[in-house]
Parts: C-alpha cells; structure tokens; sequence
C-alpha cells in the first residue's frame, strides 16, 4: 500500500523521535493499511542487532529478530523449545509475512492473536525497553499488552528484545490454539507449563482475552480447581470477527482443561 503521509524513511539510531514518527520493523501491519497519522518512519533494522542469543540464562530475542529466523534456530535441548514452531506456525502469514514479520513488532501491535505475545507470556519473558535519552525499563510481556492494540510503550520509545529465563525455558509444555475457520486467525490460545524441579504450573490464556492473563498454581490444581481459579481471574474476552467473547470463553475453559490434563500425564 502507497503511504502518501510518509515524507521520510530514516535510519532509528540517528532520528530523533518526534510526533507523526513510527518505528518500522517488518512493515507488515505498517504497510498493510492507510497510516494518516503518519508522517516519518524509524527503520529499527539499522541498529544491527543480533536476532537471538542463548546464554547460561535462557534466550534473548531482538525485537527485529523475525518468525522465520526464531522457527529455525536450532535451541538447546530445552523442553520448551517446541514451544517456538508452534506459536510461529499460530501466525498464517503468507511466505512474505513469514520472512519479515518481527517478534518486536508482533508484540507491539498488541493484536490478541499475536503468537509472540502468546509465546514470551507464557514463557515469562520480559521486554527491554529503549526510552528518549537512554533511559531503560523491564516489563514482564504479560503486563506490557494492555489490551487490544495497546501496550505500555510510551511516546518515542521502542522494543529492544525479549528476555525468556532458563527456568521456562526448562519446563515441560503443552500448547493449545483454535480458530473459526482453517486459516483464519487465533481465537484461542491455551499455553500450560510445569515446572521440572517443584511441579508448579503455569498456564497463559491469550487470543481469547483482551490482553495475556496468566494463571499460576503450586501444584497441578486439578479440573476443579482450575476452573474455578479461571472464574475468579475473570478474564475480559475479546469480540471480533475471529470469535464472539461467549464462544471464546467456552472454548478456552475447554483448552485450558485439555493443556491441564496434558501436563498432568508427565
Ligand atoms: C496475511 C497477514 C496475516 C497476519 N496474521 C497475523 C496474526 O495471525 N496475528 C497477528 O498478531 N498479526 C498478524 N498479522 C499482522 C502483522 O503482520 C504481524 O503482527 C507482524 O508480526 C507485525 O510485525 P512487523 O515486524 O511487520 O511490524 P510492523 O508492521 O513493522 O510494525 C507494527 C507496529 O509495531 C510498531 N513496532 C514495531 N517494532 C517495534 C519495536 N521494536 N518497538 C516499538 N514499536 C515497534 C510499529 O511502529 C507499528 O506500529 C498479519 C498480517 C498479514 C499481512
């Protein structure tokens, strides 16, 4: 799409953020409708940054690492690894989208079915953000989506990487995901995992809900217990044309037991 409000394309390390500004990543979403807000684009590619890195820690991600460079690193024989091909297999973007489409601007967009915020939530991950003047802040992933296309950023400032700690990393999984038609988008996405030293577990609802909600248990808390923690959470669920909010809860109670029953087998 011709983005006639865009007088200049320039490299993020030497712009100076101003409004009418937006940071470009992939330009998937960017350049996929009309953007009359905007005047100036921040290419966040020049900054070079190495898209994924392992460390005795767990996993750093680069914002501008993209879907097809995380679902072909080969991990660490860490169980939560598959956990990877299967939230970026949940985007069904065309080959174009795949090879482009970043993990920074997933989670920024902060649509419900983005599979990276699926991921890095429910993995604990926390994002590093680049404020004006070289301030720096952490955020769990789980609080830094607000809501449907909103996120804790504020103005002028960006998504360096993701931080996913060694202790989810090693956790055993179990992913659930459901849409209304075959290619269309997540309605729901159920993501357990528990732990390997102390058995606890932690199971992330997301596409389903407005924003991530994660629910945590000391130990597997049984059918019961589950449902009524999820009741008490009350999450908020999101309407659109993917799934009507009732369906969407139906379904996710539904996934949510399934993933329980899962883990609860290992
Ligand atoms: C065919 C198709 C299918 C799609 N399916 C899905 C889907 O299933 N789920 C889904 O969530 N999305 C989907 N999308 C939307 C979008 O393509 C993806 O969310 C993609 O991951 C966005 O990443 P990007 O790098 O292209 O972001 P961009 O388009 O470059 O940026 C998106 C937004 O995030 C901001 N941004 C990007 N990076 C940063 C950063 N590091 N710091 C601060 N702000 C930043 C940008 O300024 C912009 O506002 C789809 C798009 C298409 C065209």
């Amino acid at each position: 799409m011709d983005l006639p409000g865009i007088t200049e394309v320039a490299d993020a390390r030497l712009g100076i953020w101003r409004p009418g500004d937006a940071w470009l990543a992939g330009g998937t979403w960017l350049f996929s409708e009309p953007q009359p807000a905007l005047t100036r684009l921040l290419d966040l590619h020049a900054f070079g940054w190495t898209a994924l890195q392992v460390s005795p820690d767990g996993l750093d991600i680069a914002a501008t690492c993209t879907l097809a460079e995380l679902a072909r690193q080969e991990f660490p024989p860490w169980q939560a690894a598959s956990l990877v091909g299967q939230c970026c297999a949940a985007l069904l973007g065309s080959f174009k989208v795949w090879n482009t489409a970043t993990v920074g601007g997933n989670i920024c967009l902060a649509l419900p079915a983005g599979p990276m915020i699926s991921l890095t939530a429910a993995l604990d991950g926390v994002a590093e953000i680049w404020g004006t003047g070289g301030a720096v802040r952490r955020i769990p992933v789980a609080d830094f989506v607000t809501g449907p296309g909103r996120c804790r950023l504020r103005p002028g400032e960006l998504l360096r990487s993701v931080h996913l700690p060694i202790g989810a990393l090693q956790c055993a999984t179990a992913f659930r995901q459901l849409s209304l038609s075959a290619l269309g988008r997540s309605a729901a996405v159920v993501i357990g995992r528990r732990s390997p030293s102390d058995g606890a577990l932690v199971i992330t609802l997301t596409a389903a809900t407005t924003r991530p909600v994660q629910l945590r248990f000391p130990a597997p808390p049984g059918p019961d217990g589950l449902l009524a923690t999820l009741a008490a959470a009350a999450p908020r669920y999101h309407d659109d044309v993917h799934g009507a909010p009732a369906w969407r809860e139906a379904i996710t109670r539904q996934l949510a037991l399934e993933v329980l029953d899962e883990l609860e087998r290992l």
